[in-house]
């Protein structure tokens, strides 16, 4: 594959940072495995682009931008919606139809998984962060690209100017499985963090109701940049794995307005209480050997509930049932190897 014969015609323009490639997109396709040399160039407006590696674009306004925005999709290679709505939002910064206000480095992740429609080639790249990809093969692909991936980002906001006091990172993916919520945030784990309201009114702007909120450090992206690089940033599951083509954009007009506002460096309104609901999790779900038996349906979608008192799993004399009044379900997969996660139970937030 090596262009999307699917794009909407207004991107039919060829951007000349791309070329022979239409856009980020076909460049990437087709420059998996290239060596790039970073390239510069300034747009009409004064705004500096350098197109750092393949799949790794940043922007940088002439005016004194107040924030640093990482945006990154493609960190699982099949989950096409966010790459498709980045590459034209890419495409309208490069035409000057989309003003860029605030610096942005934007991170397709997974070249490799994005040309072979999967969701990673040898390994999940977005259990790689926080250093954790030294721990792995470094001969393998997606492991020195997650390590690339922790050095772009933290010299981005290493270079950033004195007028920079935030920084933002949006990893955007949509999930394998259907959900009874249809966008939900993941918010990393910080100690003694709290949720700013103008990160509220961005998730509620965005049509992503739903905030997981993680209570002990993980190894993904958005960790990463949360723990490593002192930014507010989330995990946005946005809806379903469609292949390249088969999405319905519409469904993710609230993200590509978002984020185009954030870019411009517009304030977004404020969220009303409540426009945002949180969870938490109340319980880790674990494989834990052969004989291992669990309760949850296979086709229970993420955020399913489960009243108080449901098995969940057993394994011997060893269980858990639902605690609390309501718990749900997120992430279920008994499939994995033992000793893996096999799922998430949450309990609301009403702290948020
Ligand atoms: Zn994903």
């Amino acid at each position: 594959m090596t262009d999307n014969p699917l794009q909407p015609s207004n991107t039919v323009k060829i951007n000349f940072m791309f070329s022979p490639h239409k856009d980020m997109l076909g460049h990437t396709l087709a420059n998996a495995d290239s060596e790039h040399k970073a390239e510069h160039s300034i747009l009409s407006a004064g705004t500096e682009v350098t197109f750092l590696d393949t799949g790794i674009i940043k922007f940088e306004p002439n005016t004194a931008a107040t924030q640093s925005l990482v945006i990154s999709c493609a960190i699982h290679g099949n989950e096409t919606a966010p790459i498709e709505i980045v590459n034209q939002i890419i495409n309208d910064l490069l035409a000057e139809e989309q003003k860029c206000g605030q610096r942005v480095l934007f991170i397709f992740g997974n070249p490799w998984a994005m040309n072979a429609a999967e969701r990673f080639v040898d390994i999940n790249m977005n259990r790689l962060f926080c250093g954790h990809w030294q721990t792995q093969d470094l001969s393998l692909k997606e492991v020195k690209r997650a390590a690339k991936l922790e050095a772009y980002v933290a010299n981005f906001f290493a270079e950033e100017p004195v007028t920079v006091t935030e920084r933002l990172h949006y990893d955007c993916h949509t999930a394998i499985r259907d959900s009874t919520r249809t966008r939900f945030a993941v918010y990393p784990f910080v100690a003694e963090r709290k949720l700013p309201n103008s990160e509220k009114d961005f998730l509620a702007h965005a049509q992503i109701n739903t905030l997981l909120l993680q209570q002990k450090p993980a190894n993904t992206f958005s960790s990463f940049s949360s723990i490593k690089q002192n930014a507010q940033s989330f995990t946005l599951e946005l809806g379903k794995v469609q292949p390249f083509g088969s999405n319905n954009l519409a469904d993710f007009n609230g993200i590509d307005k978002a984020l185009r506002k954030r870019i411009a460096g517009e304030t977004l309104p404020s969220s009303v209480q409540g426009a945002v609901e949180g969870f938490e999790v109340c319980h880790e779900i674990e494989r834990t050997s052969v004989d291992w038996q669990f309760f949850i349906d296979d086709s229970a979608t993420n955020f399913s509930a489960y009243p108080e008192g449901f098995m969940v799993w057993q394994d011997g004399d060893k269980s858990y049932q639902v605690e609390n009044a309501e718990e749900y379900i997120v992430f279920p997969n008994p499939n994995v190897p033992i000793g893996q996660r096999a799922g998430l139970m949450l309990k609301k937030d009403n702290n948020l």
